[in-house]
């Protein structure tokens, strides 16, 4: 029997617009997503029989069917009924790391690992667009969590482009365990406030063009230049998250007082904020002070940076 380990990096969002409504009900977005080392470990092992199998240390996520896991398991499964055959079924363990629920795309990157890890237990040969093209299925953060690194993703977030890969940038990230933010709650809140400045054609490029404003971050990212990244930093889900959750907002401010921290930003649909740092000593040092002002053992607190990796196979037997 064979078996692979992974491991799965979370996402930050250094840019997250939205842009208008999609025809299939999503959000048009622009967002600019970047891979950090803080990631969960996957244990892949075929099994004799043709079932699939989730463990998982966390508390807060499920073993069943509605793991993102058990879904890119099945979908493989699915797609390949003759590798599944000839293979066998998959036992799963997720080692969580990532925290749930935190606009870190904690499972997405793991579906992602699924998929990079079942064509390799089953000899598939996919290529990376065909895997993106799989996850995609799955959810929209899917597809980039394959390749990893620095991306900046339109559409509903499945069409990625690569930027020049940000390494070490050192990053302090806070998420209150026992705060969750659904991400279809804060696109709905965000078209019932701010539905109405949408643009009405996406199709539209030149109005396309006009409404998108990531071109600084863009340039920030091609120069490789920390400070400037940190100056355009952006999320328009701030504007409905910070007001419904005043811990965020908390975070958000004590990190922008911070000696050392050159730009924060609340990361997807939260509620985890993040803020970078000019250097590691001086992330550990915001973290030191950030702990001293919130003493409080339901705040989570890493050190962590930035990474141009995807999904990485730590081990095979
Ligand atoms: P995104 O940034 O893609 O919106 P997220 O980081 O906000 O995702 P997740 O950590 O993926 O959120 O968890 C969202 C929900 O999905 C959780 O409530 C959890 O119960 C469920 N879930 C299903 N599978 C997983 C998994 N493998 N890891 C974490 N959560 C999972």
């Amino acid at each position: 029997m064979r078996s692979y380990s992974l491991i799965a990096p979370a996402k930050i969002n250094l840019y997250l617009e939205i842009i208008g409504d999609r025809s299939d009900g999503y959000h048009e977005l622009v967002m600019i997503l970047q891979s950090i080392d803080l990631a969960d470990q996957i244990e892949l092992h075929s099994i004799s029989d043709e079932t699939i199998r989730v463990h998982c240390n966390h508390p807060q996520v499920p073993t069943d069917k509605t793991n993102l896991v058990y879904r890119a398991a099945e979908l493989m499964a699915k797609k390949f009924p003759a590798a599944l055959a000839k293979y066998g079924g998959v036992d799963i363990t997720v080692h969580k790391h990532i925290p749930v629920a935190a606009g870190l795309a904690g499972g997405s990157t793991n579906a992602a690992a699924v998929l990079v890890g079942i064509d390799l237990l089953w000899n598939l040969g996919l290529t990376k667009s065909e895997l993106e093209e799989l996850g995609g299925t799955l959810g929209s953060d899917v597809p980039f969590c394959v390749e990893g690194g620095t991306v900046i993703a339109t559409g509903r977030g499945e069409q990625l482009s690569p930027l020049p890969s940000l390494d070490h940038i050192y990053i302090v990230l806070a998420k209150y365990r026992s705060l969750e933010v659904s991400t279809p709650w804060a696109y709905k809140t965000y078209r019932q406030q701010f539905g109405s400045g949408y643009l009405k054609d996406t199709n539209d490029l030149a109005a396309r063009a006009a409404a998108v404003h990531s071109s600084g971050m863009v340039k920030a990212i091609l120069d490789k230049d920390a400070a400037e990244i940190s100056q355009k930093l952006h999320n328009d889900l701030e504007r409905v998250v910070l007001p419904a959750c005043p811990q965020v907002l908390q975070l958000r401010e004590l990190f922008a007082v911070q000696e050392g921290v050159l730009g924060t930003m609340m990361s997807g649909s939260g509620p985890s904020v993040f803020a970078i740092c000019a250097s590691q000593p001086q992330a550990e040092q915001v973290k030191l002070r950030v702990r001293e002002a919130i003493p409080d053992e339901d705040l989570e607190l890493f050190v962590t940076c930035t990474t141009g990796q995807g999904i990485q196979v730590t081990g095979d037997r």
